[in-house]
């Protein structure tokens, strides 16, 4: 059993959305969430962008190279301690810290350790078999928009 990824002490029983993330979190740290449905292992792939159970893309916040060594920085750890405090390897922090897009799970360790937000949602695809046209927001509607 995974641990939680919120307190990383007890044992992940849900997946939930916290503050725009989602997570394995253990019963006590899940309550201020939302209860996702558990993803299958195997869709939890470490990709630069990871798409979760419910259709949500993540990516990194823009300016996530220079959040990382901010907080590295302030903390006076060089890359290598930070690598294996993470059990990542260096050369993955030192690219990272040069602007390349780390996997999602190196990103959520980052996040974790540095407590930076470095994961948001850009793309809330729902399960809805409708065309999403323009009905919603027409030109008008949006010149009212002061
Ligand atoms: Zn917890």
């Amino acid at each position: 059993m995974a641990l939680c990824e919120v307190c990383g002490e007890k044992p992940a029983v849900k997946r939930v959305r916290l503050e725009g993330t989602v997570l394995d979190a253990c019963e006590k740290c899940s309550r201020g969430g939302s209860e996702l449905p558990r993803m299958p292992e195997r869709l939890a792939a470490p990709k630069a962008v990871s798409r979760s159970f419910e259709g949500e893309a993540l990516t990194l916040v823009p300016n996530f190279s220079k959040l990382v060594r901010n907080a590295r920085e302030a903390r006076e750890l060089t890359r290598e301690q930070v690598a294996r405090e993470l059990r990542e390897k260096e050369s993955v922090i030192a690219r990272t810290e040069r602007g390349t897009t780390p996997p999602i799970p190196v990103a959520r360790k980052l996040e974790k350790f540095f407590k930076i937000k470095l994961l948001e949602i850009y793309e809330k695809k729902k399960f809805e078999f409708k065309e999403s046209g323009d009905e919603d927001l027409t030109l008008g509607d949006v010149l009212r928009v002061k």
